[in-house]
Order: C-alpha cells, then sequence, then structure tokens
C-alpha cells in the first residue's frame, strides 16, 4: 500500500522538523521559495564578513527540544555561544553577566543553519519554488507557483511559513483561515556592518532598551566564525513597522546613526555595510494555539507564530503538528 503525501511548504526548522519526524510515515515532498534551509535561522557571508541576520542565538528550555539538539551538538553543528552580555537604556549599559552552560545558549556552527543541513539530510526538497496556491483536485490538494505551474498532488500539505504567508496560500475552505489572518507579525531591519581594524564593544551581545535599535552583537565573537570584526545590530519593531516603505539607503543611514549614538566605534574604519528587512520576523503576540490542523481538509499550519517568536518555539509547533499528523497517515 502506497504511503500518504505530504507536501510542506516552507524549509526553516518548524518544515523541517515535521520531515524529520514524518520521513519514514509518508512520501514528504518540501518546497523552499530560497535557495536554502533554515529562513530565519540564517547566515550571510559578504566577503571576508559573515553575519547571522536572523536569530541570534537559542535557548532550549523544553526538554524534547534539548534532546532534538544533542546529536547536533555531539556533531558540533550546534555550539554554546558563552557571550559578554549586556543591557543597555539609550546609551548606558545598565547590566552586564556571561552567559555560561548554567542557562545556555546555542547557536549554529559554522553558520547558524548548518543543523538545519544535517536535519534536511535525505529530505527531497525543492528549492527557489515559492507556492503561490493550492486547490483541491480530485481528492488531492494541487499545489502551483507563481507562473501557475502545478507543482503536484498531495493527500495533505502543511505549511510552514508565517500566518499572513499561509492565509494567502490557503483556501478559505482552511477551517482556521479567519484566525490565521487575525494573526499580526512584526518586521525588523537588520544592519550588518563590518570593520578593517579589529573592534572592541566591551561586550559581545547586547539589548538595547528605548531606541529605535533593539540588539547589538559582534558577530565575529561567536564560535567558528570568520575573525573578520562584524557588528549585527536589528532595529526595534516598531520602528520598522512604522518603516516599512523607508527607501533602504535612508534605514542605513538612520541605524547606522542610532548605533553612532549608543556605542563608541571607530566608523572611519568601517569596510563594508549592509542591510536586510525582514518582513514577517516575529510574531506581535504570544499564541497557546501551537498547531492548527484541518483533519476534514487534510491541511495543517506551524510554525514559531503558533506559540511565539523564538527557534525553540519552531521546533516545538513543528513536532507537535506531526505528533498529530502521524494518527491520520495510515495506508489507503
Ligand atoms: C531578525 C530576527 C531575529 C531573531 N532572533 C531570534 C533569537 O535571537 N532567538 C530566537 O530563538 N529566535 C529568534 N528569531 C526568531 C526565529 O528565527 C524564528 O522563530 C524561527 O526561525 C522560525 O522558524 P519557522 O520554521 O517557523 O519559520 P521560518 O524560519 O520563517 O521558515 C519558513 C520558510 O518558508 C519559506 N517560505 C515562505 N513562503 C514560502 C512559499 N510561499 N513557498 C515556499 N517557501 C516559502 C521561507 O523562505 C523560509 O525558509 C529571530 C527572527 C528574526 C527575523
Amino acid at each position: 500500500m502506497a504511503k500518504k503525501s505530504i507536501a510542506i511548504i516552507g524549509a526553516g526548522l518548524s518544515g523541517l522538523t515535521v520531515f524529520h519526524k514524518l520521513k519514514n510515515a509518508a512520501d514528504i515532498t518540501i518546497f523552499e521559495k530560497s535557495t536554502k534551509v533554515g529562513g530565519r535561522i540564517s547566515t550571510r557571508v559578504n566577503g571576508n564578513f559573515e553575519f547571522d541576520h536572523g536569530a541570534q542565538f537559542f535557548t532550549a528550555k523544553d526538554k524534547n527540544f534539548r534532546l532534538f539538539l544533542e546529536p547536533f551538538i555531539e556533531r558540533e553543528v550546534v555550539k554554546l555561544w558563552n557571550a559578554r552580555f549586556a543591557e543597555i537604556n539609550g546609551s548606558q549599559i545598565e547590566f552586564q553577566s556571561k552567559w555560561g552552560s548554567e542557562f545556555p545558549h546555542y547557536i549554529g556552527a559554522p553558520a547558524m543553519n548548518s543543523f538545519l543541513d544535517s536535519l534536511s539530510r535525505n529530505a527531497q526538497i525543492i528549492f527557489e519554488k515559492k507556492v503561490e496556491r493550492i486547490k483541491h483536485y480530485d481528492d488531492l490538494w494541487e499545489l502551483y507557483d507563481n507562473d501557475h505551474n502545478s507543482l503536484g498532488c498531495y493527500d495533505w500539505v502543511i505549511s510552514a511559513v508565517p500566518a499572513p504567508q499561509t492565509s494567502e496560500i490557503f483556501p478559505r475552505v482552511f477551517n482556521f483561515w479567519d484566525i490565521l489572518s487575525e494573526i499580526k507579525m512584526s518586521s525588523c531591519f537588520s544592519l550588518m556592518v563590518g570593520f578593517r581594524e579589529p573592534i572592541e564593544l566591551g561586550f559581545d551581545a547586547a539589548i538595547v532598551n528605548n531606541s529605535d535599535i533593539s540588539w547589538i552583537s559582534l558577530n565575529s565573537s561567536k564560535p567558528d566564525r570568520m575573525g573578520n570584526p562584524s557588528v549585527l545590530v536589528h532595529s526595534s519593531n516598531k520602528w520598522a513597522d512604522k518603516n516599512i516603505d523607508i527607501e533602504p539607503e535612508k534605514a542605513s543611514h538612520h541605524l547606522l546613526d542610532t548605533l553612532s549614538n549608543t556605542i563608541d566605534l571607530p566608523f572611519d574604519n568601517l569596510a563594508f555595510k549592509d542591510l536586510k528587512f525582514w518582513r514577517y520576523a516575529n510574531v506581535s503576540k504570544q499564541n497557546k494555539n501551537q498547531i492548527f490542523l484541518d483533519v476534514a481538509n487534510r491541511l495543517g499550519a506551524c510554525g514559531d507564530w503558533c506559540i511565539k517568536g523564538r527557534v525553540e518555539a519552531a521546533f516545538q509547533s513543528g513536532e507537535i503538528i506531526a505528533k498529530e499528523l502521524f494518527h491520520y497517515l495510515k495506508e489507503r
């Protein structure tokens, strides 16, 4: 008897967790619009500089997530980042500490998504394929790309992309469509700056309060990164949401200005600058749903946004939907 087929939309951690948990129970095809796995867990390399421009680190409060991470820690594709941490208010450092193994802060190594490369081994992933919509066809779901080409027919479709994107792809017959279309996600700008000479910030990672920037990190202080001095800055969600349509050059300028008013940096030493805009960076409000599984229609949605904007939440949501779905994958 044939196994049921599942199309997973999105090769971020939540989509890949679904694949990992169900790979022996179903025929799975993953569609990913970009060229690599990881989604918001990502590292950008620009010449001699590299920047983890999405998730900065992750924690593991949940026992299952800790167990999931163990083999990756063993293979050293997940490592500890024992950063010198600071909390800044305006331009004042108000608190400093050192992260350590009593409450681990993890990163992917050598790149943020390295452990997801490992997780996706043997997965059938169709890269650079944006799923635009799905349509019922003969008791199956047919997927289409943005050129109206068919991407095949599947028993189940699991969307592992942010809520607003899921409600664009899924038809209104999806039981939870109204709920999803109400879920708001905030945006974020990531400013990447590289320096010619070594720099010293006095910390490796800092949260910034009461500012248009919310985070500063010395990316090159993370394990297994290139040594070239690189600083990663996140805008606040509030500033990004207000400035969604700003020209990139103006956004860079404002964030660089705010950075220079926050900490002392040798800006005459600047060798590189780039900006990334994340339209759907974080879910604005925590949710208790965890997953959205519509058994009657054989559609499901998962992702960090079902819980909160954290790497660990993406894993949990993917794990929970896979566990539920497993019961419905009995052979035809
Ligand atoms: C700037 C920023 C900073 C962050 N900092 C942290 C942090 O420090 N710690 C932490 O724990 N979390 C952080 N997060 C959140 C964390 O990155 C996310 O919670 C997590 O990566 C979400 O995983 P996911 O699989 O749910 O979604 P995603 O990673 O968004 O994966 C979705 C995937 O679907 C693909 N996709 C989208 N639409 C389509 C389509 N139509 N067709 C095909 N593919 C599609 C995307 O390309 C992507 O690969 C941060 C996020 C951002 C943006």
